[in-house]
Order: structure tokens, then sequence, then C-alpha cells
């Protein structure tokens, strides 16, 4: 059997690492990566996909990454703040009440324990019904507005619980008064490449596979043939006995013929944001030790900034520092269509405001964008996602990763699926990993 994997993210790059069959991954960029894609220039080190850290609920899948980075590694601490009312509050908000100015701690804490709201519906009243007024209309409303570009209230409720975590009342008491609490614990604690940005696990990932990985491949048609499959990128043809796509569903669909109109009609109402990230290099040390702050502010257009020299100090030159202000928008919105310029111009002007930075002192400045970057799970997204993915399991194709499956999706996600499926087609599902690949025969420890 020969596979055929298409896309050479971290999805397709896990599932090529721990597959025993004969495969070819078919990358359409001159680099592997997708989302993990980092750039190094001037001496500075930007994970232009947004900032990326390394965490997860499921230690396995944090031991497993750093097992691919090896030496070139360094846990770090999480400092985040929130940009509120000229002050830097504490993340997640809830464990941050006692850095508001008092009457809003007190609202937020009057509101979070006078809580009559009815069983939620949609996202904006789940948080309503799990905060209260105070915390939702302060901070998670327009918060949440921002980094969906959408509306809460149009977003739907099956992806809430578990990814967004409720506060213990204890918290939120002490958090008000200031005794110090944490939240998302989950996330306390990250990993990150000491160099290389995030690209690094993917270019460790990328030595680990033993097949072929051809790049510069996009494709264009993908193509039913006597019981295997021909992918073209209109110029060369690949012929497979198995498909695994971790490309966008919308690339997918895109290069099959014959599709249905309701398929088609359904995958045209799946919505999803783009990014736009600024990348801002800074001459001196001057920025706070955060490791990113989170603007709820309407009249920003970014809605967080990461510190990339606080995840690794190699990540900007000696006596330099960096942001990395990220925008989520969509293709058809105004903001996308900004001239580069004028979009450096808002986040330094932005930042200039909030007390960040001196913009006499920008020394390096560029914007990179990413069209798929966020799935947004709208009040449809569960009845249109169904039709496609009934219509392309009927085809016989895999589906891996964060924007094949529609899914919200991170790393450890997409590479604890992206094993499992290798496993599967391995016909090794009970086999147990090494960190690198697959367990040899007499080569396990
Ligand atoms: C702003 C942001 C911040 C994030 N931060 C974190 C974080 O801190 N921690 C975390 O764990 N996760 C984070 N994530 C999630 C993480 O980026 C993803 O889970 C992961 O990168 C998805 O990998 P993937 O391989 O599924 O998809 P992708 O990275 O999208 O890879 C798909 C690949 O397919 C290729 N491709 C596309 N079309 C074609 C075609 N037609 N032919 C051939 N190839 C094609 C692309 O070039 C790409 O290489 C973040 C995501 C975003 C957007």
């Amino acid at each position: 059997m020969k596979v055929g994997i298409l896309g050479g993210g971290l999805s397709g790059l896990t599932v090529a690492s721990y597959l025993e069959a004969d495969f070819e991954v078919l990358e359409k960029s001159s680099e592997c990566g997708g989302l993990c894609r980092s750039l190094v220039e001037d001496g500075f080190t930007f994970d232009y996909g947004g900032a990326h850290i390394i965490y997860s609920r499921n230690q396995k899948m944090v031991e497993l990454m750093l097992g691919i980075l090896g030496e070139n590694c360094s846990k770090g601490r999480r400092n985040n703040k929130i940009f509120y009312k000229g002050r830097f509050v504490k993340y997640p908000f809830e464990n941050g009440l006692a850095d508001l100015p008092k009457e809003d701690n007190f609202n937020c804490l009057y509101h979070y324990l006078n809580n009559n709201y009815p069983r939620p519906q949609n996202f904006s009243e789940w948080i309503y019904y799990t905060f209260g007024k105070g915390i939702a209309e302060k901070y998670l409303i327009p918060y949440n507005r921002k980094i969906w570009d959408t509306e809460p209230e149009k977003m739907s409720l099956h992806w809430v619980e578990g990814r967004v975590p409720k506060p213990p009342l204890e918290d939120v008491l002490k958090s008000a008064i200031g005794i110090p609490t944490e939240g998302y614990t989950h996330q306390l604690h990250f990993y990150y490449p000491q160099r290389g940005g995030i690209q690094a696990l993917i270019n460790s990932l990328e030595k680990s596979v033993r097949g072929e990985v051809t790049k510069n491949f996009e494709v264009k048609s993908i193509v039913a043939a006597n019981g295997s499959w021909v992918v073209s990128d209109s110029e060369r043809e690949k012929q497979f006995d198995q498909i695994v796509s971790t490309i966008p569903l919308f690339d997918l669909i895109d290069s099959l013929d014959d599709v249905p109109l309701q398929v088609k009609q359904a995958l045209k109402n799946l919505k999803y944001n783009s990014l736009i990230a600024v990348l801002i290099g800074m001459e001196g040390n001057s920025l706070p030790p955060y490791t990113a702050v989170y603007f709820p502010d309407p009249e920003l257009k970014f809605h967080r900034v990461g510190l990339p020299g606080v995840f690794s100090e190699n990540n900007a030159p000696p006596g330099k520092s960096s942001l990395l202000a990220e925008i989520t928008t969509k293709e058809s919105d105004p903001t996308w269509q900004m001239d580069d310029e004028d979009l450096i111009d808002h986040v330094v002007r932005g930042l200039e405001k909030c007390r960040l930075i001196d913009p006499g002192m920008v020394c390096y400045r560029k914007v990179k964008r990413s069209k798929y970057a966020y799935v947004i799970y709208d009040q449809n997204y569960l009845s249109n996602i169904k039709i496609v993915k009934d219509y392309v399991e009927e085809l016989g194709i895999i589906l891996c990763g964060r924007f094949a499956e529609f899914e919200y999706l991170n790393m450890d996600a997409c590479v604890e699926r992206g094993i499992a499926l290798a496993q599967r087609l391995s016909g090794s599902v009970n086999r147990e990993l090494t960190l690198s690949g697959p367990v040899k025969d007499g080569d396990r420890q």
C-alpha cells in the first residue's frame, strides 16, 4: 500500500514519521510546517503563524514533543497580562481581579456571585452564565468578539466546555481580594525551542521521516482511477492506494470532481478566520517580562501581542527585543486588504498608546498573513461539517489535522491524532511508541 499524505504541516509530518508503510508527503510550500513556521531574519525569530508554545493536558503529548526537540528546549512559566483601562491585569482575567480599579473589581465579583442567567444556548450566554455580567462585559465578550471576529452569540456551545475552563468559586474570591491564584493551569508552564522558534519542532520531526517529502507540490486535482488515486499539481501525477489529507478541507474539496451541490454549499457555509501577524523588532530591551498581552479594546485591531524574546532569549539579537501582534480577520474584511505599512503603523501607534513601546526604537517590521488560522464554531457548524465529512469519508479519504478536520486543534491534538492514524494504517494500534517513531522489534528500551 502506498499512502499519499497531503500537506507537510505538523499533522502530515507526524503521520509520516509514525507510518509503517510506503508513503509520500506532498507539501505546497518550499518548506514544511504550515502554521508552525518561523521566520529568522536580522537576528530575530518570529513564529509568524502566531505565537506558539508547547503545552497540553495530555502529559504524554508534551513528552513526545519534547522528545522530538531533544536538547533544543527550554521551560517557561506563563506571565500573560490583559491590558485594561491602562493597567496590566493578571491573566486569566478572573484570576486578576485585584489588579482592576476597585469599582470594577467589586462589579465583577458582585455579578459573579449574583448571577441568575438561564441555561446558555450560545457562547455569549455561556460567558454570562459562567462568569457573570462584570467579567463578561469588561473582558470576555469584547476579547472573544475580537479573536473570533464574530459575535459570541452567533457561536455554538459544543466546544466550550473543557476548552474555556470554569474558575472555582474559591479562586475568584481569592483573586478579588488579592490572594494569588492561577487559572488555566494546564498552560501555566510551557516549553519552547531554545533556537529556531516553533519551526525547530517541525525541522526535527521532518528529519525523523523515513520516506519521501516532496515540496513545492500544490495538490490541485485528485481523481479516483481503478481502485487507486491520482493526485496532481497540474504538471506531475502521483498514484496512491490511500489518501490522508491534512490540507484545508476547502483545498481538498476543490481538487475533487463531481462534488454534490449540497456538499459544496455546506463547505461554503463553514467559517474560519485568517491571521495577520505584525512582527516588530526593537532596539534595546525595555519591554516588560510578559509572555503575552491580551487587548479587549475594540479600537485596537490586534487582540494579542506575544513577546518572543521572553519565550527564548535567542529570539532577538543581544540588546534587542521583539513583539508579535496578532490580528484575526477575514479575507473579505477591509483589515485584510490594508496595506502592510498601515498595519504596522496601527500596531506601533497602539502599543505606544499602551506605553509598551517607543516608536523611535523600532528597528525591524514585517507583516505575514496566514489564510487559515482559526475554525469558527458558528451555530450551523455541526450540521455543515457533518455533510462535508460524510462525503469525504464515503470517498475513502482520511482527514487529519486542524483545517483538514476543520476543528480547533492545537499541536498536541494534531500529534495525538496523527500518531493514532499512523498506527491504525500500520496495523499496529497496540504498539508502544518511542519519542521519534514507532518502536521496532528489538528497539525497546
Ligand atoms: C495564532 C495561532 C496560535 C497558535 N498557538 C498554538 C500554541 O501556542 N500551541 C499549540 O499547541 N498550538 C497552537 N496553534 C495551533 C497549531 O498551529 C496547529 O494545531 C497546527 O499547526 C496544525 O497543523 P496541521 O498540520 O494540522 O495544519 P497546517 O499547519 O495548516 O498544515 C497544513 C499544511 O498543508 C499545506 N497545504 C495546504 N494546501 C495544500 C495543497 N493544496 N497541497 C499541498 N499542501 C498544501 C500547507 O502549506 C501546510 O504546510 C496555534 C494556531 C494559531 C493559528
